[in-house]
């Protein structure tokens, strides 16, 4: 049995199918030991005199009985356990699901996605194997085990104990190479996840691959890794197959040592002078020696068995752990105090932030006042701090207390659902899933009728797009989007994020990969539609924001200025460059229009 605080539940929840299960295995066990007794009857039942047709037909009674046994027995435990360990593995899917979504984003900039892959589909399979093999085998091979090591003895012990000897010695092999085995599996798994990480990024990064013509170089790289992989599958296979072989030849050597001595034993029983081994004199019929041998057989399964379960057994162990390390992994606890009834006001005091495992902070002694109702813009060069400022506000990573405010309520003392309730944020990558348009519109709200969905795509000035799309709102973005284009994608994520209808409403650079004239339209919505709720736009270019009630310039992690577009014009040297370098930019523009 695999034991674990993780999945000792399950035991008790699907004892049911276990005990079903074992009852009908013990069955099988049980009357399949028959068959050897059948066969050597009718043996000795054909020893030159008259053959006595009622106990021929008695025989030919019990097997078709025993058959009929075996069928129903089997058919109990295979259902059975296989069941429970299948839903066994489906309960512990959905829990390490449930977990992964509860996990803090820093987690994943930890942890690669192939690895936490690996952990929901290979560990679980091994996890499932042993449950349901394993089980199987344990039960099987133990009941069996005995059974036979009883009915051999009965039949002769001398001749048992010339058996068992090298079987133990199968079972101690078993044991040893195990400890290889598990070992072996560590390192085809470490491999595997490698190359799973390298496809997958390969394949979401097809475009780029292709654009800087990266192909081949690619090529090359995976193949190594395959290489990597294959050896250690290889590795792996080749020391089973070492086990596997070693174990039938030794099967084979001892099968010729049951013909030749049980031969023997047989031989001096028939011309009446039967052997005398540690003054025990051995009879035994011709048909005694084929149902010992039917009996030796029947051990070589719970044998080979033994010494499998033993290495499945470590390598669903090691799954288990690494699965278990997964399901243990600290969460951010939410405190309970709800944040309800959301103006808008936003505070920043003294806030610095730096990002985990990180060194020099993103964000430095950030102290500013958004009130309720305002449209605020964000500029400043790439990597000032933007994001981090805009993205603080949704409590992904943990912060400093008494630092970020919504409505004079310090956040961290928040539960972040209820703080995410009350941010609609669309962010800087445009993360498209890959179903409906009105799926990934209208994806925050569950049954979102589509009214709200048309009206939250006029807000972003898709409609016009999307009538022009074959399938309308049915149409499917292909995975993350891929068939659309990226002005498309940032008006989805625009959608998505103002259908919440959320008091604070940020666009994280929402706009750069669209048309001037589009922009215009989506700022005249935010104008309208947006009206007495909070909007904080990020935007790379200063005309997006020019017109806004306050403007926030980053600096290198730090606030240069925050006052309304006219004021900056005198305090803040980076807006005056920007506005300047826009101008040029739009001189440049009319130039090129006019020639
Ligand atoms: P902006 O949005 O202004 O371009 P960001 O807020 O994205 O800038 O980044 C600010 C700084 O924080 C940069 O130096 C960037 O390298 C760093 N940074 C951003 N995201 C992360 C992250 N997830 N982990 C560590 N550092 C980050
Ligand atoms: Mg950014």
């Amino acid at each position: 049995m695999l034991l674990g605080k993780h999945i000792n539940k399950y035991y008790l929840k699907y004892l049911w199918l276990y005990l079903i299960g074992i009852v009908g295995l013990i069955a099988v066990d049980w009357f399949q030991l028959l068959i050897p007794e059948y066969l050597g009857r009718i043996v000795d039942l054909f020893n030159g005199s008259e053959i006595d047709t009622a106990v021929l037909s008695e025989i030919v009674t019990g097997v078709v009985v025993v058959a009929f046994v075996l069928f129903l027995g089997r058919v109990a435990w295979r259902f059975s356990i296989f069941a429970a360990s299948q839903k066994t593995e489906a309960g512990l899917r959905k829990t390490m699901f449930a977990k992964s979504e509860r996990l803090p984003l820093s987690y994943y900039g930890k942890t690669k996605v192939g690895t936490v892959m690996a952990w929901f589909t290979t560990d679980l399979e091994t996890i499932e194997e042993y449950l349901g093999w394993g089980t199987i085998m344990l039960f099987d091979a133990g009941f069996l085990t005995v059974l036979v090591i009883i009915k051999m003895i009965n039949l002769d012990w001398v001749l048992s104990l010339v058996v068992f000897v090298p079987l133990v010695l199968i079972v101690i092999w078993g044991a040893l190479v195990e400890k290889f085995q598990a070992k072996k599996w560590n390192e085809r798994q470490e491999e595997f996840d490698k190359l799973y990480d390298y496809s997958r990024e390969s394949f979401t990064g097809i475009r780029v691959i292709k654009a800087f013509i990266c192909e081949t170089r690619r090529l090359h790289e995976c193949a190594k890794i395959v290489r990597k992989n294959k050896d250690a599958n290889l590795s792996y296979a080749r020391m089973t197959v070492v086990f596997d072989c070693i174990i039938s030849f030794i099967i084979a050597l001892i099968t010729a040592i049951i013909l030749g001595i049980g031969g023997y034993f047989v031989y001096y029983t028939v011309i009446g002078e039967p052997v005398v081994l540690f003054s025990h004199s051995v009879n035994m019929s011709a048909g005694g020696l084929i149902t010992f041998l039917g009996y030796f057989e029947t051990m070589i399964w719970p044998m080979m068995a033994l010494g499998q379960i033993v290495s499945m057994r470590s390598r669903a162990k090691a799954s288990l752990k690494r699965v278990s390390r997964f399901l243990d992994c600290e969460e951010v606890i939410s405190p309970t105090n709800v944040l309800k009834d959301v103006k808008g006001k936003v505070e920043f005091k003294n806030f610095t932030f730096t990002y985990p495992d990180c060194e020099t902070p993103a964000l430095s002694d950030i102290t500013l006042t958004i009130d309720a109702g305002q449209t605020v813009g964000v500029v400043g060069k790439v990597g000032s701090g933007k994001s981090t400022l805009v993205n603080s506000l949704l409590k992904l990573y943990p912060t400093n207390s008494d630092s970020v405010f919504i409505d004079g309520t310090d956040i961290t003392a928040c539960d972040t659902d209820s703080v995410r309730r009350a941010v609609s944020c669309a962010p800087q990558d445009s993360f498209l899933f890959s179903e409906t348009l009105s799926g990934n519109i209208g994806f925050a709200r569950d049954d979102c009728p589509q009214e709200a969905i048309e009206q939250a795509a006029d807000f972003a000035c898709l409609s016009g797009d999307i009538s022009g799309f074959e399938g309308g709102y049915e149409t499917v973005c292909g995975e993350r989007g891929v068939t659309l284009s990226g002005g498309q994608k940032q008006r989805v994520a625009i959608a998505r994020a103002y259908l919440c209808n959320a008091p604070i409403l940020i666009l994280d650079d929402s706009v750069s990969a669209v048309d001037i004239k589009t922009e215009e339209t989506i700022l005249a919505n935010i104008a309208s539609k947006r009206k007495g709720k909070t909007t904080i736009v990020v935007a790379s270019r200063v005309s997006t924001v020019s017109r806004f009630d306050k403007i926030i310039v980053m600096n290198d992690g730090k606030v240069e200025a925050f006052a309304s577009p006219s004021e900056l014009m005198i305090v803040s040297p980076t807006y005056q460059k920007m506005v300047r370098l826009q101008a040029l930019e739009n001189e440049i523009k009319e130039a090129n229009n006019a020639r």
